[in-house]
């Protein structure tokens, strides 16, 4: 069967990605340019990339709260899930969308709008890795989570320049500080050939300090704006070496902190930096191929109506890959002539004969 196949390959690469790539302290200082160490240049460009590579982020509307789910070649990093009474919405999404298994969950803080609703995720998948700046924090949201983490592989705190794979991306750990403030969080930077993600958990002004401090390649086409973008975050100096194209916010309506703050409003709009927030926008969508970055408001392929199941359209096959696209979708050109094919039919015949819908397009 074509689709057990499929999923053959996802467990094999699984397997591979969780031997971290620690660079840094122990080859630290020297200048050969052939030195170990150098593992970005490992990073595929945009060039390098296989027709059939996917990536794309889901930032779930999670109210005042953050949550983000990142695919790339099949594998999952789920990064925070929002309160704990979003556990619900975290189970459903993975649920709908068949994720049994995540490679990476990031725990950007102990707080609950961060670490709550990731008990909802280790309810129903079941994980490789699991990254947080501590393994303990007194509060029921924390104690759930860690108690369902020690239930998989536990938690692991990383340390800064560690880094990790996630199909074809790669993820950067560019800082994080002992304990359970906004400052503890896991600053990190995920690439994909040549686009660039940061994230930045509820990190603060002295966290962007370090950072800035430390050198820290910030440079990101989309920055997750840090702490629901409060004023004690996303400082002058930070935003100008991220400079971003897109600012997702993550906020929930009338909340009582008054975030996003107008001033860092105006500081991403002064650099005419496109703002996406989630009291406005709710899901929002980021894709890249590589080399571009699109960002849009989305919803999820479970609201596609039956009828839109049935309807019987055209859509481009990948038959080694088994996705299908809609016709305009910009993977299409990336695939080889032999794998390509036209099909007249419905979504759900796709489905049913073992195709998955291209992450891009969502068709
Ligand atoms: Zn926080
Ligand atoms: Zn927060």
């Amino acid at each position: 069967m074509a689709r057990s196949h499929h999923k053959f390959k996802a467990g094999f690469l699984s397997s591979l990605l969780l031997i971290p790539i620690i660079i840094g302290t122990l080859f630290f200082s020297q200048k050969a340019p052939s030195s170990p160490s150098v593992v970005s240049s490992a990073i595929p460009s945009a060039y390098d990339l296989s027709e059939n590579s996917s990536f794309s982020i889901q930032f779930i509307d999670v109210g005042q709260a953050d949550a983000a789910l990142i695919e790339c070649d099949d594998q999952y990093m789920l990064i925070d899930g929002g309160n704990s009474a979003d556990s619900n919405t975290i189970y459903s999404i993975l649920q709908r969308n068949n994720i049994t298994n995540l490679n990476i969950i990031v725990n950007s803080h102990a707080h609950e709008d961060h670490v709550g609703g990731l008990s909802g995720a280790l309810n129903f998948a079941t994980c490789d890795l699991i990254l947080a700046p501590t393994t303990a924090f007194d509060s029921k949201a924390f104690t759930s989570f860690a108690t369902l983490a020690s239930q998989s592989n536990g938690i692991l705190i990383p340390n800064i320049n560690d880094e990790y794979s996630l199909g074809s991306a790669k993820i950067k750990i560019l800082g994080l500080n002992a304990g359970e403030g906004n400052d503890s969080s896991i600053i990190l930077k995920i690439t994909y050939g040549d686009t660039s993600f940061l994230f930045t958990g509820d990190a603060e002004i002295a966290s962007e300090q370090a950072l800035l401090a430390r050198n820290a390649d910030l440079h990101a086409d989309v920055l997750k704006v840090a702490h629901h973008g409060s004023n004690s975050s996303t400082s002058q100096s930070f935003l100008d070496q991220v400079d971003p194209e897109y600012a997702i916010i993550s906020v929930g309506t009338d909340n009582s902190y008054g975030h996003p703050h107008q001033e860092v409003i105006d500081r991403l709009q002064a650099k005419d930096i496109k703002i996406y927030r989630t009291n406005i926008d709710h899901d929002i969508l980021c894709s890249s191929d590589g080399s571009k970055v699109t960002c849009s408001p989305y919803t999820y392929s479970s609201t596609v109506s039956k009828n839109q199941n049935d309807q019987i359209q055209e859509y481009i096959l990948n038959t080694n890959s088994f996705k299908f696209h809609l016709p305009t979708c910009s993977s299409v050109e990336k695939i080889a002539d032999h794998n390509k094919e036209n099909y007249q039919g419905s979504r759900q015949d796709l489905i049913t004969q073992g195709y998955q819908p291209c992450k891009q397009c969502n068709p």
